[in-house]
């Protein structure tokens, strides 16, 4: 499909179908933040890796050593200092804003607060990033698809303050599927849940890795998700200091003991 002309993004049909898995290639990317006392924090320091498409990789370090900023970044939620960012056949760093806006239709991001929007249902926040946008195809039809792969839709019309935190996460993850992602980008997915919610949320994610095909890559400290993992960077002051293939990986999709029951396989076309 032709790309739209600049400022006419709003009108651009989303197709049916989209373009599988991104890789992603990183060159020498650094990223400093400014405090407002002048005081220089460098976030990114000289990163440069390949993920390829389909990939499952972990990002793990301690806090402030880079793992949100380096999602950010590759998902053009912000722009890099220097350095160069190849998502898909796109050099997100040439692009401009609007631009940069429909690049990131082709991400699915997920939060470790959730961020539902308050004020809608499960099946409005699941359809919140696409609203404004013609599609090719029922929008209602896929979101309830989505909110049923994630066991979630008969709490369709439920609003967030009505679902436990792990439900709000199995919404969110719902929502970042809504526009067939190329790749995923999970910050702290399970950072605020207990060990059994955040099992069954890491489960759906490599269960819906599996049925969609996107690139999955997670920030993360807990070992219990790197070890889940098909490779594991290790980033410290935000310099890449080790990158190393799990022991185990991801289980194929029949192995998986996923605790959400009734769950129909999603179409992903
Ligand atoms: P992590 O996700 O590993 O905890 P971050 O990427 O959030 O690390 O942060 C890396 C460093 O950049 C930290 O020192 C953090 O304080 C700083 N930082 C992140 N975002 C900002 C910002 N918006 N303004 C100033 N400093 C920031």
């Amino acid at each position: 499909m032709p790309r739209p002309a600049q400022g006419t993004e709003l009108g651009e049909t989303i197709a049916s179908d989209r373009a599988g898995a991104l890789a992603v290639t990183l060159s020498g990317v650094s990223k400093t933040y400014r405090s407002g006392v002048g005081i220089s924090v460098p976030a990114l320091d000289g990163v440069t890796l390949e993920v390829q498409a389909g990939e499952v990789v972990a990002v793990s370090g301690p806090s402030g050593s880079g793992k949100s900023t380096l999602l950010h970044v590759i998902g053009a939620m912000d722009r890099p200092d220097q350095g160069s960012i190849q998502v898909g056949d796109r050099e997100i760093t040439a692009l401009g804003d609007g631009e940069r806006a429909l690049f990131r239709r082709r991400v699915g991001f997920v939060f470790q607060r959730f961020h539902l929007l308050p004020a809608l249902t499960s099946l409005d926040n699941v359809l919140a990033p696409i609203m404004p946008y013609r599609v090719e195809f029922d929008k209602v039809a896929r979101a309830r698809e989505l909110l049923g792969a994630v066991g979630l839709v008969e709490r369709s019309n439920d609003l967030p303050s009505h679902l436990s935190g792990g439900e709000q996460q199995r919404v969110a993850l719902a929502r970042a599927l809504i526009n067939q992602p190329g790749i995923v980008l999970a910050d702290e997915p399970t950072g605020n849940l207990d060990s059994a919610n955040g099992t069954m949320v890491m489960d759906l994610l490599l269960r819906l890795r599996q049925e969609h095909g996107f690139t999955l890559m997670i920030a993360t400290h807990d070992p219990g998700i790197t070890a889940r993992c098909t490779r594991v960077l290790r980033l410290s002051d935000g310099r890449l200091v080790a990158d190393t293939a799990a022991e185990s990986g991801p289980p194929d999709p029949g192995q998986l003991n996923s605790q959400v029951e009734g769950q129909p396989s999603v179409d992903a076309g």
